[in-house]
């Protein structure tokens, strides 16, 4: 007892740490605030140490004599952006957790020169008088679709309530039990219909749905077919669902609407890179669908948004609907959705200058040689107690798109009879630079297809770090 007392007197007073010169220069990076608070946290702690633990003395004063470094790394974590870079190894291209597509830097220059100085949001450059915020996108999106009309929302969950909002408010509307889905992230068909103010109508079963089934459940109360596409899951086997063209036709015959969710929203076919089919927004215009919804940043690679298309006197409704101008997009959605549109006029740029369609469509050339890049510098850096080698596997595309796509890849894989695999990926985890990495089977993988060549030499830093003796501090 008389022994701990001891050594709480030892630990230094706040007031006196503050005028510390060795911590001065905190002063230039944070508040007062947070530097004092950050000093209580440390104190406190050690003050836990020496009741919990019964801290040996050396072992207190080696911590008080290097107090200051403790405080200083509590106000750089304490400063930082809890919003930050993070390096994607998944190989999950459009990955929801990770802020799904990217937006290349050209196009983040003139974001920033929008956002830094006045521009043109709602102004008509032409008249002098007030214009709108959609008229910048509307002429791309109809020009690259064939659509005739568009309006671009908050995100594609937002897009379908208001198609269904102002289309069917207290009205029935027809979906197949098939297509009753949850894509991630709480976005359930059932749920966003009752959002809308919409009447479900389920006909069919989950496996299959005839012309027959909505055609019978037609009445006078009926607003809408509503086509939703099951991103993120197929039914296999035994199957049968209507398709566009013919519910198109159903809907023509009764005078109803046909709404889409598209989800994805791709606008080049992919299978000429030997990806899988996956439906165009060009695909359903062409079907002569009324109303297609789908997002903008997973496919389309651009920024979350909300894009809808199609027949004029629709997309009218949706455009005076009150609920469009709490779901509008602002000026940085405006930048880079414009600025991402343009550059799928031709095709050859759009897949080259497009973050995520360029990943999705790298060779196995191009990922074989980074492999060996990146082998060739994490093993300049590695530790002696870690085993790397380059790997065929496969990558995936992600945002609920092609499921059952499976993309071949080279990964480096990396494992180690001393340091166990979990940690590793822990330690990545933590790195300033946090470094998101897959294990399987006890071997932690490295996916080329989402790692940028200038994200090289982080990576290596990282495996140095998490491999170290150090591990144990980051903690
Ligand atoms: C992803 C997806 C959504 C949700 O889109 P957000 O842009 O994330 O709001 C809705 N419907 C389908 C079919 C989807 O795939």
């Amino acid at each position: 007892m008389n022994n701990t007392m001891n050594l709480y007197s030892r630990l230094p007073k706040v007031d006196q740490i503050l005028e510390d010169k060795r911590i001065e220069n905190l002063y230039n990076i944070a508040p007062r605030e947070i530097i004092a608070d950050s000093t209580r946290a440390v104190i406190a702690e050690l003050r836990d140490s020496i009741s919990n633990k019964q801290i040996a003395l050396e072992e207190l004063d080696r911590q008080i004599y290097f107090i200051t470094d403790t405080i200083e790394k509590k106000v750089r974590k304490a400063i930082e952006p809890k919003l930050k870079k993070v390096i994607n190894c998944t190989g999950v291209v459009i990955h929801t957790n990770l802020g799904r597509s990217l937006i290349s830097k050209e196009i983040m220059e003139h974001m920033t020169e929008i956002s830094s100085s006045y521009n043109n949001l709602e102004f008509d450059l032409e008249t002098g008088v007030r214009g709108s915020r959609y008229s910048h996108l509307e002429d791309i999106i109809k020009k690259i679709t064939g659509a005739e009309a568009a309006l671009v929302v908050n995100n594609n969950a937002a897009a379908v309530v208001l198609a269904l909002s102002s289309l069917a408010k207290s009205k029935e509307v027809i979906v197949s039990r098939g297509e009753l889905v949850e894509i991630g992230g709480s976005f359930r068909i059932p749920e966003v219909m009752e959002q809308s103010g919409a009447k479900l109508v389920d006909v069919g079963t989950t496996n299959k749905t005839h012309l027959k089934d909505y055609e019978s459940s037609i009445n006078e109360n009926t607003a809408a077919f509503l086509k939703v596409h099951t991103s993120n899951y197929r039914i296999l086997g035994f199957t049968a669902s209507v398709s566009l063209e013919e519910l198109v036709n159903l809907g023509e015959q009764y005078h109803i609407p046909v709404i889409e969710d598209l989800g994805s929203g791709v606008l080049v076919d992919l299978r000429k890179y030997g990806l899988q089919y996956e439906p165009t927004v060009q695909d359903s215009v062409n079907a002569g669908v009324d109303v297609i919804t789908f997002s903008g940043d997973k496919l389309l690679g651009g920024p979350q948004a909300g894009i809808i298309i199609g027949k004029k006197k629709y997309i009218d409704v949706m455009k005076r609907h009150p609920l469009n101008r709490a779901l509008r997009i602002d000026k940085f959605t405006i930048a880079a959705l414009e600025s991402t549109l343009r550059l799928y006029i031709e095709e050859d740029i759009a897949i080259n200058k497009i973050p995520t369609l360029k990943m999705l469509t790298a060779t196995q050339e191009e990922l074989n040689k980074k492999a060996e890049k990146l082998l060739s510098k994490i093993n300049q850096e590695k530790s002696k107690e870690l085993t790397t080698e380059i790997v065929d596997d496969y990558s995936q595309v992600g945002g609920g798109s092609m499921p059952l796509e499976q993309l071949p890849t080279k990964c480096i894989m990396i494992y180690s009879d001393k340091i166990s695999v979990s940690s590793l990926e822990k330690g990545l985890r933590s790195f300033s630079t946090p470094i998101v990495t897959r294990i399987f089977k006890d071997r932690l993988y490295i996916d080329l297809r989402t790692v940028d060549e200038k994200e090289f030499d982080t990576v290596a830093e990282g495996i140095k770090f998490a491999s170290s003796n150090n591990l144990k501090e980051c903690y």
